[in-house]
């Protein structure tokens, strides 16, 4: 089978070394044009991620001497992909117009950022929660009169980390009225550099610009329904976050407090167990190639889930959960991680892509 031409846009950063270090060998897309600021543009890849390569592979040979070209500048990617993954750090109104940019000249764009996550016609994608999202590809290319074009984006990473098991249980018929979270967020979510490592080494921050905002946000756009070309956010859950940055490298962690809509029919805490162990979804039927084979991994170990030894749980992509017990104040009270680089960042957005290959969108 020819292998689909991707773009990376940011590809020299965080998110973007993690998009050249999962397609290396991918069965579907091959990367062959990377873009960044016009400070790396230019420069062979290898020379412009030079002193800052964060990943534990060697950069893969056959992007080390594509030449780096300026994201900004859309004229420089036609032709030479069939869309990007866009994992840029910019302000929002910049990055707004740069990926629309690309959809507009036919590259669809799979977006990590955030600047359009909260756009009425663009979907948030969860392969496993939301498959339904991808019908607002047609109505976005109506609005916009974009012919091939779209951009698809994914939740913040912290969002990605409880919003599965959540889905699950309101799937399985257990609404939930309230929640509580608690967020424990590693350091590699700020990006490279980053956190100084003096504001982070034997301490906590307790505040992450925006993301508290996103927390309590971005799951009624998730948890949506589609009809008629519109999406209608579903808001009933109330939440209320906390976000903490820790000086952890890689691992995002939630503690997650929740209460129930019908307190008298609650799950049993076997029930609940049962339903994130059984829960499989679009991406697990199609068996697509960065899919996790479980979507939530249960673990009965007190003292898990860790980020260091469950981050990287089925390649990276899947929610290890634990800790389920009841709570005095709310229902039910747990711990949720995932690997915040990769199914929260550049993993996701690959399962979004092959999500939207299959379906016919790339
Ligand atoms: P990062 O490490 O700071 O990388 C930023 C990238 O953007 C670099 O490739 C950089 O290129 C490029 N860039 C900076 N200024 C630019 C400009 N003026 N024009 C074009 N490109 C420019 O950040 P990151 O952590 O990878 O995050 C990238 C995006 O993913 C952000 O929108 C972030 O919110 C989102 N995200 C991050 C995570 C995570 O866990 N880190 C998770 C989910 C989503 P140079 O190297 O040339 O400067």
């Amino acid at each position: 089978m020819e292998k689909i031409r991707c773009g990376v846009l940011g590809a020299t950063g965080m998110v973007g070394q993690n998009y050249i270090r999962l397609l290396e060998n991918h069965p579907w897309f091959e990367v062959t044009y990377v873009a960044a600021s016009p400070n790396s543009a230019g420069k062979k890849y290898s020379d412009a991620v030079k002193g800052r390569w964060q990943m534990n592979t060697k950069i893969p040979a056959k992007v080390a001497n594509i030449v780096v070209e300026d994201a900004n500048l859309v004229s420089k990617a036609i032709g030479k992909c069939d869309f990007v993954f866009s994992a840029v750090e910019l302000d929002k109104t910049a990055t707004a117009a740069l990926e629309e940019s690309y959809a507009k000249n036919d590259i669809p764009v799979v977006s990590n950022c955030s600047a359009h996550r909260m756009t009425a016609d663009v979907p948030m994608l969860i392969p496993e929660i939301n498959e339904s999202h991808l019908k607002m590809i047609d109505a976005q290319r109506k609005n916009r009169g974009w012919k091939k074009g779209f951009i698809v984006v994914k939740s913040n990473c912290t969002t990605q980390t409880y919003i599965a098991p959540i889905y699950a249980l309101e799937k399985a018929g257990h609404k939930i009225k309230t929640m509580f979270l608690t967020t424990m967020q590693a350091s590699s979510g700020a990006g490279y550099p980053g956190v100084a490592s003096l504001d982070l080494i034997d301490n906590i921050v307790p505040f992450i610009g925006g993301e508290e905002e996103k927390c309590e946000t971005e799951p009624a756009k998730i948890l949506g329904k589609v009809a008629d070309g519109k999406l209608t956010q579903d808001s009933s859950i109330k939440i209320s976050a906390h976000c903490n940055r820790v000086p952890v490298v890689d691992g995002h962690t939630v503690c997650v407090s929740l209460e129930f809509e019908n307190k008298n029919k609650k799950p049993s805490k076997e029930e609940i167990i049962k339903i994130w162990r059984e829960f499989s979804a679009v991406p697990q039927e199609l068996n697509l190639p960065m899919a996790p084979k479980h979507p939530i991994y249960y673990t009965e170990e007190d003292n898990r889930p860790q980020p260091r030894k469950d981050r990287d749980t089925d390649k990276g992509m899947a929610i290890t959960v634990g800790r389920l017990r009841e709570c005095k104040v709310f229902d039910y009270r747990f711990v949720s991680l995932s690997h915040n680089t990769v199914r929260g960042a550049a993993g996701g957005g690959i399962l979004n892509a092959e999500l939207l290959k299959a379906k016919g969108y790339l």
